[in-house]
This record gives structure tokens, sequence and C-alpha cells, in this order.
């Protein structure tokens, strides 16, 4: 997902770090839900719509009842009323309290755990959110669901929480003036009495319920391109057609370069398509949600388009199991659309963009006194939206990739991303990937970038030392705090006579400590990090 707008939050102060941080959310463990069947009615007269879900679900362990997440109607007129819970034309006693939906199992005692039960919600309610019912930029109604992060129960009953994933359909009765998308591949569209249509969506891999999602509005449709027959498709407003089919159709040569980087595609399409969402850029699955003003006809959203297609593999497919481990889907969105700047306009250009993630970071640093990337005293997850998720993790996977090297980097990217792929992730299971990719203990490495509050900061002081021709440098960490960083760090020393600079790898490991690095020549200048590598601020000086 892509903000609008850069927002600096203020934290709270703790010293507490776990390993192991895990959100609020209650975790049902002894139920998995395979699928959700979504029916869903929309209206042009009322913002009212009626619901009927169904849902296919297995029981681990035996159980009284469970709970699905859904926001109940409340005293504004908005929310959810539930009409029944059935199970196998039974109509069950159901509870609504608190925007939970408890649901009474009557087999409790013969629950079968190799057997998949099927439950049907009815219900029906204005949405408080998540399904946003308004007006585009043309004054035309759009319907557009916008989840992130737990805003799928103000219009469905599901476990809104990305460590339970499902695969799910979309099957929506609208008046036929609308189109409407959804996850996956089309089933059917069917015109129905009354000048109404019917529209089935349906994804076939499981997703976490902040990317399922349908959009219904007047659009036009172009397929840009395929990939493995798979179709590459612009949905955009009949309005501004032309300027958003040109910016869209840079889609494909992302696709193919994310394809080539991590994985084939995961989806069965790619839509990106115009919307009214709250967001610069929502990464629903298979059906990218963008900003209606980001498209503009001058390709300005190039980065907006890559890194929401990243999301694709990581987030939506490989997804973070717990809220506090969201930099595994903007950290690895932020960095691999780097990295296709990286690779298609050059190395400069992709330095330009972490400069200005390293000053987001510094910023954020300097301002809130918990720069941890892992933060458990977060509770707002709203507030996760901030520069460690996506800049400071998007430096940590640059600061592996020069601690590993390019090939064993990629390759661990690629295993991490084969072994979670629809599934979900902690922290720990991408470092213990990389550890097994790379035959190297990265407990130091993860440890002091994620759950260490503080940016290290490094004064260089050097001298030439004739009688030895070498230049000793004497590096002192100078960040606030006790913590001592460890990181290799590149010291470039340029002589009058050499035909190119020298680069020596160095290794800071201590709060302060010299090093001498041999030189025939007195250097006119030493430069720290030239290539870029470190989130780090440097300050090198001459010494007498
Ligand atoms: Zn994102």
């Amino acid at each position: 997902m892509q903000k609008r707008f850069i927002i600096f939050l203020i934290f709270s102060f703790s010293l507490f770090s776990c390993a192991l941080a895990q959100d609020d959310y209650l975790r049902q463990n002894e139920i998995d839900i395979l699928h959700y069947s979504f029916k869903i009615t929309l209206e042009d007269s009322q913002d009212l719509i009626l619901g009927e879900t169904t849902l296919k679900i297995k029981f681990k362990d035996k159980v009284k009842a469970f709970y699905l997440d859904l926001v109940k109607k409340n005293n504004t007129g908005k929310g959810m009323a539930v009409q029944s819970v059935m199970y196998d034309n039974q109509n069950l006693a159901f509870q609504h309290h608190q925007d939970r939906l408890f649901i009474p199992i009557p087999f409790e005692k013969e629950i079968d755990t190799s057997k998949t039960y099927s439950f049907t919600v009815r219900y029906v309610g204005i949405p408080t959110d998540g399904l946003v019912i308004s007006k585009n930029k043309f004054g035309e109604r759009t319907f557009f669901g916008d989840n992130w992060p737990n805003r799928a129960h103000c219009w469905l009953p599901v476990i809104d929480h990305p460590y339970e994933k499902a695969t799910c359909e979309f099957i929506v009765n609208a008046p036929d003036h609308y189109r409407i998308i959804g996850n996956g591949a089309l089933q059917k569209q069917e015109d129905l009495s009354g000048n109404r249509r019917l529209t089935h969506w349906s994804c076939a891999e499981v997703l976490p319920t902040k990317v399922m999602v349908i959009g219904a509005a007047r659009f036009s449709v172009e397929v840009v391109d395929s990939l493995r027959n798979i179709p590459i498709e612009s949905w955009v407003y009949p309005q501004n057609e032309k300027a958003a089919f040109y910016d869209f159709a840079l889609a494909p040569k992302i696709l193919r370069f994310f394809e080539e980087k991590i994985a084939p595609y995961p989806y069965e399409k790619l839509a990106n398509v115009q919307s009214t969402t709250r967001y610069g850029g929502m990464e629903n699955a298979s059906n990218i949600f963008y900003d209606e003003n980001a498209l503009n006809g001058k390709r300005t959203c190039e980065d907006l388009i890559a890194h929401e297609i990243v999301h694709q593999w990581f987030g939506n497919s490989a997804s973070e199991a717990d809220w506090h481990h969201l930099w595994l889907s903007e950290g690895f969105a932020t960095y691999l659309t780097h990295v296709y700047f990286e690779e298609t306009y050059g190395r400069e250009s992709m330095q330009k963009r972490m400069e200005e993630d390293l000053s987001r970071v510094s910023y954020f640093a300097k301002t809130n006194k918990d720069a941890r990337i892992i933060n458990p005293t977060i509770k707002d997850l709203n507030n996760l939206l901030n520069a460690l998720n996506y800049q400071k993790g998007s430096w940590l996977l640059h600061m592996l990739r020069f601690q590993l090297g390019d090939d064993l980097f990629w390759k661990g990217i690629k295993a991490y991303y084969q072994k979670y792929q629809f599934s979900n992730a902690l922290s720990e299971d991408f470092q213990k990937v990389m550890e097994e990719t790379s035959g190297q203990k990265l407990d130091w490495f993860f440890k002091q970038w994620l759950y260490e509050s503080a940016l290290p900061s490094l004064k260089i002081t050097w001298k030439y030392l004739p009688e030895k021709k070498k230049t000793q440098i004497e590096c002192s960490q100078t960040q606030a705090g006790d913590f001592i960083f460890q990181y290799p760090l590149e010291i470039e020393i340029q002589t009058p006579n050499a035909k190119a600079p020298k680069i020596e790898k160095i290794q800071i490991t201590q709060k302060t400590e010299v090093f001498e690095i041999n030189s025939s020549t007195p250097p006119f200048a030493i430069k720290a990090d030239s290539n870029h590598w470190l989130l780090l601020e440097v300050e090198v000086k001459k010494g007498n």
C-alpha cells in the first residue's frame, strides 16, 4: 500500500522488546476457514447492501462455538444486522456482540476434524467503512472495497486478520450500468431482469482479508497484454481513459521484471484499477486499486504501480502472520521498487531513492524516541504505516544484500518466497531462510536492524603514515545510546595518480577502532560508503 501523504507519527517510548511480538488479535487456533463465498447486492437508490456469505471451515479441535468479525448495526443506523446463520438448513442461535458474530456449533461432540463444514450468514446494512460507496471525481456513483488493515469486517463476515487466509469468490448483483471487478478469474456475467446483472469472480489462491475486494463503477477496460495466458488489464474511468490507459500500460514490463526476480506471478489475472480509495494505491490481490488522481497521462505513477505489483508476491501471497511484522510486506514492496528503478534506469536512480528514504528514517528517528521496526507497543494499526515498516525495512534488505552479496541475497529472497507463498511468515522465518541459504549466522544483523531503536552514525578521522605507507582510519560510533552497531563499511581511498579509487572493506564492530590500509602514495581524500550500502550518517575528516 502507498499513502497519499507522508504523516510523521509520535510513538511512546518503551524498553520492551520481544522476538515473538504478537498483536492483540484474539486468534482462533481451533478453526481454519478454507473458503468464503460472498454474495453481495448493490443498489443505486440506497447505500444498503444485502449480503450472504457461505464459509467453508475445518475444525482442528472440538469447540462449542466460533466467531467471525462483523461490524454490528449501531445507533447511527450504519453497520450490519444479521438476519440468519444457517448450518445444514438449520437456523442457529447466533449472538452478535461488539462487532463479533458468535456462531454455536450444534454438532460439537461429533466434530470430525477431517470434514469440511459449511455455514451461511445472511445480513443487511449500510457499511460503516470498508466498502466505500461514493462518487468518483467525475460525479459518478462507485463502490470500492478498501479493507486495509482490518476494515473488511465492516461489510463482510470474516476473520479479519492476515493470519487466517482463505480462497474467496464474489457474486455481485448490481444495476447493469456498473462493471464489477473482483479477485481472481471471471466465472460468469449474466443479465438479470430489471436492468440488473450478476457478476461472479473467484480466486483459487488463499488471500488475507485485507486484499479481498470488489469495485463497481462505469469502467472502460483494456486488455494491455498477457503473461503466460494471464491477462494484464486496465480498468479506468471512461472520462480519462486515454491518460489512464497510457499510465497503466507500464504494467506488463513491471510484472515481467518481478516475475523474473521473484517467482511466477501468483494470480489468475492482473487488473490495475482506477478507484476512489483512501490510499494512493492498494494492492488488492489481482485487482490493484489506485487513487483516481494518480493517473495523469504522464507516467508519474511508475513507482506506485511497481510497489503495488510487488505486493502480489510479498503481502498478498507471502503475508505477515502478525501486524508487527508488516515490514515483510511494506519493506519488501519499497525495496523491490528501488531495485526495479536500479535495473531499469541505473544505479544512480536507485541511490537517489535510497537517500530520500534515509532522510525519512533519520527524520523519524530524530522526532520519535522509538525507531524499532518491530514495536509491539503500537496498538493503532494505522500507526504502522510509518518510515520504519516502509523505508527502514527497505534499507534492511539493501544492507542484507550488501552483507551477503547479490547471488546469495537473491537466492534467499526466492527461497523465502518459495517457502511462504500462499502462507504466512514472521521476521524470524525470513531470517531462518536467509541463514540457511547463505550459511551465515544473521542473528546479530536482524536483532540490530529490527529491534534496535537507534540508527548508526560514524565519525571517521584519517591520516597518512608515510613511514608505513599506510592510511590510518579511526572510526568512532557517535549515535546516542550504548548500543554498538556492526556493519561492513567500504572505504574509498583517492590517490592522485590512481586509475580508479581503491575501495577497501572494513568491518565495524567496536565503539572506537583504528584500521590501517596499505597506500603507496598519500591519498587526497577518503570517502566512506560511496556506493550507498548503509543506513548510516557518516562524517569524514582529515586528521593532523
Ligand atoms: Zn505497500
